[in-house]
């Protein structure tokens, strides 16, 4: 147990400041979602292996033809390498994500009926499938709350001050802690937003910042309004 238990004053001086920048960053980005296309489980869960490596812009402009083509978890099974190959090879590492691809259709024919499980502890036994994969596709096409730790979701949670953790598994527990469960999945597309347009690794666009006021690492880019203004990135990404 640290000094700080779940009820000291600071403990409730971090959730409650946590709180508001979620309300915030609500008011800012109220049409979240994920930026890669998808109607169904499978292809949600298709689609975030590709986007290992990769943008969700590359990502979509691959699924079109790739969902046409393959539209059960049988064919994907039974597909040829070189037809998936060819298919994704514009989002790179395309080899193993065509094994990882083929992998995902036969374990989900050989142990879930050909069906996406909608669990957790399933989800992650599938090949080419983590726990970042595997809570974009419970948040996004199961409506099951998930954190999605990304590079931009870890970086903001700890210049919010939210964790001090580099592990995405510590981050997605100690940050799941401050907020509701409801709250999780946007909470994940709203932070991945945020630093995709304006709290980016390098130059933050501090003076640009909507949540500037509560965050304890203003100042870590510019603070001058000219200057960060032209570090904003507008969306969309994909
Ligand atoms: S103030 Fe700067 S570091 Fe904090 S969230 Fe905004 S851009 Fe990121």
């Amino acid at each position: 147990m640290t000094p700080e238990t779940s009820t000291s004053p600071s403990r409730t001086a971090l959730v409650r400041r946590a709180r508001r920048i979620n309300r915030e960053l609500a008011l800012l980005y109220p049409n979240v979602h994920t930026e890669l296309n998808f109607t169904t489980p499978l292809e949600l869960l298709v689609a975030t292996i590709l986007s290992a490596q990769s943008t969700d812009r590359a990502v979509n402009m691959v699924t079109p033809v790739l969902f046409a083509r393959y539209r059960t978890a049988a064919d994907y099974a039974a597909a040829g390498r070189e037809d998936i190959e060819k298919i994704i090879h514009s989002t790179g590492f395309f080899r193993a994500k065509t094994t990882s691809l083929i992998g995902l259709g036969q374990a989900l024919c050989e142990r879930f009926g050909g069906e996406v499980p909608n669990r957790l502890r399933d989800l992650v036994t599938l090949p080419g499938v983590g726990r970042k994969t595997a809570n974009v596709v419970l948040g996004n096409a199961f409506g099951i709350p998930g954190i999605t730790v990304d590079t931009h979701f870890a970086r903001l949670a700890r210049r919010f001050g939210w964790t001090t953790q580099t592990d995405p598994d510590k981050i997605e527990s100690e940050v799941g802690a401050l907020f509701p469960r409801s709250e999780w999945t946007m909470l994940s597309h709203r932070l991945i937003w945020h630093g995709r347009r304006v709290c980016h690794a390098r130059r933050p666009a501090c003076g640009a910042c909507g949540v500037a006021r509560l965050c304890p690492s203003f100042g870590e880019g510019p603070v001058d309004p000219e200057v960060a203004r032209k570090l904003v990135k507008e969306g969309p990404f994909s």
